[in-house]
């Protein structure tokens, strides 16, 4: 029998009654034929906690047992979920990540998952068993310990799956009824998309569109999973929702498919460093070592053999970065001063029509001028430009761009 892999968030198991509800949608897909693997998320707000009390009491926790802690959430949702299936008289098993198993590498909260031997589930279809409720976000590292996958993992657990049985769909049933052209709380206009391609749903969600796991959007794009993100809130059909799916599969979009924010940036700048080779290899290998996520980076042209280097990272990691540099400072590297701006963001526009049609650029540019809005720092790629700006303007760039590329209608 075909099979469908159904993810449900937080928000949609948060409680036993919505379990309920979400139990009936695996229930017509049951009803139409499918061997169904439905994969959970914790009880909204579960995770946090379970992170709080690790932080309570271990600051510098072991990240073993990190996992061992912050895994346990999507026990409870995966066993809950299996017994209301039961209930409504439909065959299911619950599975532990471990019990499948999802095999993960040992990069403990951060896991990768490496394979997914299909074996055990499919035994269990054969023998009549209809729904395999999998816990998402976890698996077992070679060395037999419990593993996550980093936040918002189960997305990537549900794609995995897809792949791992050839599932005919990825449906991720979510508390939003699709991706936007932009976040709805900030920009009324914003429009759901009914198609997305994979990489520009890639671009999104690793500029800070929550909706999906970045790494989830990169795995379906390599095995072609088509991935469908709908509300379970609303009314079931076979058009909700966005589907995540090869460019190929959109007749018309426009040029610009969405804009992204990301709120909390940063912009260092490391004024009069020695312009020769090697010294980029230095700050930022310093800067990768000490954990930061440098995303920016702008060299300026030099005088005298001097020049400044700035890049952009999340603010939460400024501090680490400023004892990074100060540690290297007069030993490996020598620099004037460091400056750090902690009140910017990004905003950016990002679709694959950019590819074929020049003057986004200088279009976006112009809309910010008009604006009165200063770009501080500009990087763009073949789908993408992205501007750092103050962050107080962050709301007026997106509704500005969202208007000027007319974002609300549809192409
Ligand atoms: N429960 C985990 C988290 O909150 C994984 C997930 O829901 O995707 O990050
Ligand atoms: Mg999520």
């Amino acid at each position: 029998m075909p099979v469908l892999v159904m993810k449900f968030g937080g928000t949609s198991v948060a409680t036993p009654d919505r379990i309920k509800r979400a139990a009936k949608r695996v229930g017509v897909e049951v009803a139409k034929g499918y061997d169904v693997i439905v994969i959970v998320s914790a009880m909204s707000g579960e995770t946090n906690k379970l992170v709080g009390y690790v932080e309570e009491t271990s600051p510098l926790f072991d990240a073993r047992e990190y996992d061992a802690v912050v895994s346990s959430g999507e026990n409870v949702t995966a066993g809950l979920m299996a017994l209301t299936l039961q209930e409504m008289d439909i065959p299911a098993r619950s599975w532990q990540g471990w019990q499948v198993p999802v095999m993960t590498t040992s990069a403990h909260s951060s896991a990768r998952i490496e394979d997914i031997p299909p074996d055990n589930i499919t035994a269990r279809f054969a023998q009549g068993m209809r729904v395999a409720v999998v816990a998402g976000f976890q698996g077992i590292s070679p060395e037999g310990r419990i593993t996550t996958l980093g936040r918002g993992g189960s997305d990537t657990t549900a794609v995995a799956f897809a792949a791992a049985f050839g599932a005919e769909r990825c449906d991720i049933y979510t508390d939003v009824d699709g991706v936007y052209t932009t976040d709805p709380r900030i920009c009324d206009k914003a429009r759901k998309l009914d198609r997305i391609a994979f990489e520009e749903m890639l671009e999104l969600a690793s500029l800070g569109a929550k909706v999906l796991q970045t790494r989830s959007v990169e795995l379906a794009m390599r095995y072609n999973v088509k991935l469908r993100v709908l509300s379970s809130f609303e009314e079931q059909s076979d058009e909700a929702g966005t589907l995540v799916c090869d460019e190929e599969e959109i007749m018309e979009s426009n040029v610009v498919s969405g804009v992204a924010y990301s709120r909390d940036e940063a912009k260092m700048t490391l004024l009069s460093v020695a312009d020769r080779p090697g010294i980029a290899s230095i700050i930022f290998g310093a800067l990768s070592d000490a954990g930061v996520n440098v995303d920016m980076i702008v060299q300026n042209i030099s005088e005298e053999g001097r020049t400044d280097m700035t890049f952009s990272l999340p603010t939460n990691q400024v501090a680490r970065a400023e004892r990074a540099m100060n540690d290297i400072r007069g030993k490996d590297l020598n620099f004037a001063e460091l400056v750090t701006d902690d009140n910017v963001c990004k905003v950016s526009v990002v679709g694959i029509g950019m590819r074929s049609q020049s003057g986004v650029a200088a279009k976006m540019f112009k809309v910010l001028s008009d604006e009165g809005i200063n770009i501080r720092v500009i990087t763009t790629s073949e789908i993408k430009i992205s501007v750092l700006i103050d962050r107080k303007y962050m709301e007026l760039a997106v509704q500005a761009l969202h208007d000027a590329f007319e974002l609300e209608k549809a192409a």
